[in-house]
């Protein structure tokens, strides 16, 4: 596991929220929370705070040092092996890659970008599922008899299945004492009405403006020096930066991923391409082999949401997100809001059945076509 997780610095828009727990956590002495909900869109830091919460509540000086864990103690020593007896994981293999994508946060692609979001996009295609016998294997560690406080993570608990939901379900409806559950998930919606009444939702999702953008614009000015090659003559300041924030639904650590991203410089492409496929100057399969060869499609998808979101805000009469855009040459033949709201729901399906192992040229192919009839 990487360390970083556990004894990163603190994001600043999570500076008060931390503040109450930790203090929360010292008055009450044992009392804690029994079952705890970290949720919002990707991108707002929930796994850093939950990792930074776990190491210091098992701490052996968090007493002294509400600050994060200490990083020495015995407890930080096992966090730091991976063995931490108090600690338990699920799904099993989420362990490795919220290390992994701690530290892709972290370390702000020092290495070759393209390699890494190859890398990133293998795992996000193997998503983790927590299952029944997952649940059941933390029964005994759950119900075992122990005088530290035991923690039990959830991660993508979205992910759950029924069955495995049903077993969470009776362990959060008989707390046992010394034990911490806490629950991760990025679609929150998706998760049963009944565990989440059950749960204390942790309010992550309170992102103050100003120290959004300071954070943003910090790690993108970092960047710049780091990797010159993909950051070349682009400066920020505050308008780009609040663009990016608001495309990224107000996810700092998301909106700097954006940045950083290939498919970013390449959204007046992507509007030439769209146009040109209307107008029949290009046939779909030529423009899906061009991207293709420049894109995976879960980028070129991740591209088009965020062009089609300012295509439907401009049927709207609403003015554009991303005011860097020249939109002019489709302000005159702008789609009918139906097609629109039929590609965004293919879009959906499409992200679905690539978790499937459809292959990307299908779902690349089927898109470029949905364009050309937008
Ligand atoms: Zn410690």
């Amino acid at each position: 596991m990487n360390e970083k997780a556990y004894f990163a610095p603190l994001l600043p828009w999570q500076q008060s929220l931390w503040q109450r727990m930790t203090n929360a956590a010292l008055q009450q002495d044992g009392k804690l929370a029994h079952a705890l909900l970290a949720s919002g869109v990707e991108g707002i830091g929930k796994r850093a705070f939950v990792w930074r919460w776990v190491a210091w509540q098992l701490c052996d000086n968090k007493q002294n040092n509400s600050d994060g864990a200490c990083g020495e103690c015995e407890s930080c020593q096992w966090l730091k092996a991976g063995t931490h007896p108090d600690l338990a994981v699920l799904p099993i293999s989420s362990l490795l890659k919220s290390a992994e994508s701690d530290k892709a946060v972290e370390t702000v692609r020092k290495t070759n970008s393209k390699k890494s979001s190859k890398k990133n996009e293998a795992e996000k295609q193997v998503k983790p599922r927590i299952k029944i016998d997952d649940v059941r294997s933390i029964q005994d560690f759950v119900h075992q008899g122990s005088s530290n406080l035991r923690i039990c993570v959830f991660d993508y608990a979205e992910t759950m299945t029924i069955a495995a939901a049903n077993a969470l379900l009776k362990t959060l409806e008989e707390p046992k004492s010394g034990v911490q559950l806490i629950l991760i998930s990025d679609k929150p919606d998706m998760l049963l009405p009944t565990i989440k009444s059950r749960v204390q939702q942790l309010a992550l999702t309170e992102i103050n403006q100003s120290h959004a953008i300071d954070y943003v614009k910090q790690r993108l000015t970092q960047s710049g020096h780091k990797d010159a090659e993909s950051m070349t003559k682009v400066s920020y300041d505050d308008e780009k930066i609040k663009q990016l924030l608001i495309i990224s639904a107000n996810a700092p650590l998301k909106a700097v991923s954006m940045a950083q991203s290939k498919w970013y410089g390449m959204r007046e492409l992507w509007l030439t391409t769209w146009q040109a496929l209307r107008s029949h100057s290009r046939t779909p399969v030529i423009a899906s082999d061009y991207w293709q060869s420049q894109l995976s499609i879960n980028e070129f998808i991740e591209l088009s949401q965020v062009m089609l979101a300012d295509v439907q805000r401009l049927v709207f009469d609403l003015p554009a997100y991303q005011q860097d855009i020249d939109y002019s040459s489709i302000l005159q033949s702008l789609p009918e809001m139906q097609r629109c709201i039929d590609l965004c729901e293919y879009i959906q399906t499409a992200i679905q059945s690539l978790t499937q192992n459809i292959q990307e040229k299908l779902i690349y192919d089927d898109m470029m076509q949905r364009l050309r009839n937008l």
